[in-house]
């Protein structure tokens, strides 16, 4: 990890924005410019040093991690009630401070107005820092690539017990206890197991609810490596030797198709240029040529990084450009509520090319759903062969 790179790329954005010194109050910034993983910290920019503030809690940790990192930050360690004074003395120098104006509450900003009082002028920023996010060192992608790999581990050990009608919280807790074991740091986000008329509800949460064969069951999940996330949703139609996804009713199986097209028009649209607009443009399409637009009713994906959701963002208005290097989700879905709903979503990196699929599991089981569709709407039987009797995706 470029941690100088960082702190120089940072003081270029902060002089265009027109401060002389920059207050980095989020706390997940704080991290991508030193290495610091605690939950209490402030990073003060100058043209002339890096000072990471944090409380007597995680003075030792900031000290190891900084050694650890390399970053060409010094620490400053004060109890929360004196680090306003800290920060007066630290800026004595400046006129114009700049803040992270979407991660400082009123409270805050008055506190910093009044502790300065009118020798200063605080300068309000937007965005300095994850811009620079966006884009990916080969250091980040491989932690990002670590944290889909285990996600794709833990989903083929605890796939098979989709078959025995487990409930929806003991699939999510098989899931993340799983990602643990197999070296996750801890989860991406809340897993998210939805079964039959739950999985019309895009973020459920897991409930007691049993999946049964011949519904459709949304799993989305992550894991997490030294802070990078991974971000991936599978649909299955469980029930034995194929039959669950041949009952899956008509609509189910038909979503699971549009669903499919949907996230291959969107992987194909993503490359270097295209703007997150467009993907989601490519997605919608097919969602929308299929009568079912209404139900698809979020963005197409986002950024993924130190933060389950960052820029870029792949929905209806966006102008973001995508770039090589970005790490992002493709997950478009359809929900038809009190029926069911499916979602595909898979990590991809951008790249000269196209992009790079980094999470890899198999959509074998939402591909035979859409088999089944697409065998009964030619009048034919539905073409189940290469499923196993158990719904796998190995
Ligand atoms: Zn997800
Ligand atoms: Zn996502």
């Amino acid at each position: 990890m470029d941690y100088r790179g960082r702190a120089h790329a940072l003081r270029t954005a902060m002089e265009g924005a027109g401060c002389e010194a920059l207050l980095v109050s989020k706390v997940v910034n704080v991290r991508y410019l030193t290495g610091f993983s605690g939950s209490a910290a402030m990073l003060l920019l100058t043209p002339g040093d890096v000072i990471l503030v944090t409380d007597g809690r995680y003075q030792a940790q900031a000290q190891e991690e900084l050694a650890r990192s390399g970053a060409p930050a010094r620490l400053e360690a004060a109890p929360v009630a004196e680090q306003q004074d800290l920060l007066s003395d630290l800026t004595a120098a400046f006129g114009t401070v700049g803040v992270e104006a979407e991660h400082v509450s009123w409270a805050r900003q008055r506190a910093l107005e009044q502790g300065w009082g009118r020798r200063k002028a605080l300068v309000p920023t937007m965005g300095l820092v994850e811009r620079l996010r966006e884009r990916k060192c080969a250091g980040e992608v491989a932690r990002i690539a670590a944290a889909c790999t285990i996600a794709d581990r833990a989903l083929a050990a605890v796939e098979g017990m989709l078959e025995e009608r487990p409930s929806e919280v003991e699939v999510a807790v098989a899931l993340d206890a799983e990602m643990r074991r197999l070296g996750a740091e801890g989860l991406a986000f809340e897993t998210i197991v939805a079964s039959g008329p739950n999985a019309a509800l895009p973020h459920h949460s897991p409930s007691p609810r049993r999946v049964r064969p011949g519904e459709l069951l949304v799993v989305d999940f992550g894991a997490r490596v030294e802070g990078y996330r991974s971000d991936m949703t599978r649909t299955f139609a469980p029930g034995g030797n194929g039959a669950g996804v041949a009952r899956a009713r008509g609509e189910l199986a038909r979503i699971s198709h549009v669903v499919l097209a949907s996230q291959d028009a969107g992987l194909s649209a993503v490359r270097e240029g295209a703007s997150g607009g467009e993907v989601d443009r490519a997605c919608r399409e097919v969602v929308e040529a299929a009568g079912l637009g209404d139900f698809f009713v979020h963005g197409t994906g986002h950024g993924v990084g130190l933060e389950i959701h960052e820029a870029p963002s792949l929905a209806k208005p966006s102008k973001d450009i995508l770039s090589t290097g970005q790490v992002l989700t493709v997950e478009p879905g359809v929900y038809i509520p009190g029926l069911g709903g499916a979602r595909t979503e898979d990590t991809v990196l951008v790249t000269d090319a196209g992009c790079e699929l980094l999470t890899m599991s198999p959509k074998l089981s939402q591909r035979a759903a859409a088999a089944s569709w697409a065998g009964r709407r030619q009048g034919r039987a539905p073409k189940m062969a290469g499923y196993g009797r158990r719904v796998t995706n190995l």
